[in-house]
């Protein structure tokens, strides 16, 4: 498949940096972005019904219409909507990664992590 998926932040630093590493690494040719301010946040508390359905509309268009087969859900360092500590969010990634996880059978969600270098690594 040539669409993978980001549930990103929508903040423009991290846009670049994420675009690439899933290009790169999972040889996808296009990435849909499905931007919120830290989703991760927003996932892994899985209380605001509104956004949720939000994400999973634009989800469900990735991936029955793109035919996308990947989905990262995505935190990072000095994110304005999420100020829990680097490994306070690394912890909402793998949370919000499951819950991605359990929308759906066949496609694969990753977690990933953008430190303060701007460098993406791959935490779940
Ligand atoms: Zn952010």
């Amino acid at each position: 498949m040539k669409f993978a998926t980001a549930i990103n932040c929508m903040d423009g630093r991290v846009q670049l940096p994420v675009i690439n590493y899933i290009k790169k690494e999972y040889k996808k040719e296009f990435i849909d972005m499905i931007t919120e301010p830290g989703p991760n946040k927003i996932l892994s508390e899985n209380k605001d019904s509104c956004i949720i359905e939000s994400i999973q509309k634009r989800l469900d268009i990735s991936i029955n219409n793109h035919g996308s087969d990947l989905v990262a859900v995505v935190g990072h360092y000095d994110c304005a909507a999420n100020t829990l500590g680097d490994e306070a969010q690394k912890k909402q990634i793998i949370i919000a990664s499951k819950l991605v996880a359990s929308w759906y059978s066949k496609i694969d969600v990753i977690g990933l992590w953008v430190d303060c270098n701007w460098t993406v690594e791959k935490i779940y």
